[in-house]
């Protein structure tokens, strides 16, 4: 007990000294009955909340293993196949903070994935809800490598490591009914393992630390990204029907030559006539509308297909029919239509690889950022 007391405290001490935790949920969107665990490094405690109110501690060495399980509203904590608690909520803090450990589903053969910082584990909708709690920078850390990847020229990673940061600042409340404050897919950010020990990451973030872009009202700036905007980045309003505040439609030549600039797609064009006709109510049978559906280009990015006046957004078309972008020229080559597409996403503010290229060309993190958003303002957080 002494030991346990004494470890909790140190425990205590080290969690304060960070000056920021989050709480993402970790394979969000995915309903699961049993996670399996295997203590990376380092030692963990377990705590468990029992049905009573009690609460019961044991601690995890490096390489112990074990399994949680939903039964009913409660949580099983299973070791060597035998059942040693269950509670209403358990929790696995690390005593020293490189500790991690590696998580998987048994019922589903994907990769495992370590995390580090602390966990909570319970039961909701009756399947079971884990949460990883961990100082926003090293969080950051996590996010910067998997949506940045390998590679690339530290000044890409500080303007990522700035934006991350501002996103996750701004939507601490976007799964509060979820009982979290992000989760780990693209819905939020991306953050499918802990950080990856690469120098040029991990120093990146901790070189930005605290640094958020604002709008000129002081605001969180609303740093939407996306992988390549196709030579024009898009209007919010075209995506998503409302315009935000310092986002607007410019032209991007730094990512025209990059891997995901153009592509190609070709789709039966009775499929293609198909949809218009059903959901536009497309005049198929007058002739004029059928000569303009021939041949539709874009030299710059338009809201709706062919004519406003047919009232058919491309965000649509890019929706039913799977593609990169709305970004593209559609031909018509005997039974088929041929797409001819520039970028990958929805286009709207930062271009990820011309962010990489300005960053190859020289350009400094708070360069690219002042390219992709126009108005906004660099600032240090104050937490
Ligand atoms: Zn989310
Ligand atoms: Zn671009």
């Amino acid at each position: 007990m002494k030991l346990l007391l004494t470890l909790l405290f140190s425990l205590t001490c080290w969690v304060f000294t960070y000056s920021q935790n989050i709480r993402v949920g970790l394979y969000s969107g995915t309903s699961v009955k049993e996670f399996q665990f295997t203590i990376g490094s380092g030692t963990y405690l377990l705590t468990v909340t029992l049905p009573d109110g009690r609460f019961e501690s044991i601690l995890l060495t490096k390489l112990s293993q074990g399994k949680f399980r939903s039964s009913g509203a409660l949580v099983q904590f299973i070791q060597g196949g035998k059942l040693r608690f269950q509670g209403t909520q358990m929790e696995m803090l690390q005593l020293a903070q490189e500790d991690y450990c590696t998580w998987s589903i048994p019922a589903l053969s994907t990769k495992t994935r370590d995390y580090e910082g602390n966990f909570e584990i319970n039961v909701k909708n009756s399947s079971l809800r884990l949460v990883n709690m961990i100082p926003l920078e090293t969080y950051l850390e996590g996010v910067v490598s998997c949506e940045g990847g390998p590679g690339h020229q530290k000044a890409y990673y500080q303007a990522q490591a700035v934006i991350s940061r501002t996103y996750a600042l701004n939507n601490q409340n976007r799964h509060q009914k979820d009982g979290f404050e992000l989760c780990d897919r693209v819905h939020c950010q991306a953050y499918l393992h802990k950080r990856t020990g690469s120098a040029i990451i991990d120093t990146s973030v901790y070189q930005t630390k605290s640094v958020v872009l604002l709008t000129q009202n002081g605001n969180y700036f609303p740093t939407f990204f996306h992988a390549n905007c196709g030579g024009q980045t898009c209007e919010p309003q075209d995506v998503w029907n409302e315009p935000i505040e310092g986002l607007t439609s410019f032209k991007d030549t730094f990512c025209i030559h990059t891997k995901q600039a153009t592509w190609v797609k070709s789709i039966p064009l009775n499929t293609w006539t198909r949809f218009l006709s059903n959901r536009y109510g497309f005049p198929l049978h007058d002739s004029l509308s059928y000569a303009l559906l021939q041949d539709f280009r874009q030299q710059n990015r338009s809201a709706f297909y062919l004519h406003p006046v047919y009232g058919i957004p491309m965000r649509d078309l890019r929706e039913e029919f799977k593609l990169k972008s709305s970004y593209f020229d559609a031909v018509v080559v005997g039974d088929e239509v041929i797409l001819y597409g520039r970028g990958f996403g929805h286009g709207v503010g930062l271009c990820q690889e011309g962010a990489m290229q300005m960053a190859k060309k020289g350009y400094s993190f708070d360069q690219i950022l002042q390219f992709y958003y126009p108005g906004a303002v660099l600032t240090e957080h104050s937490n």
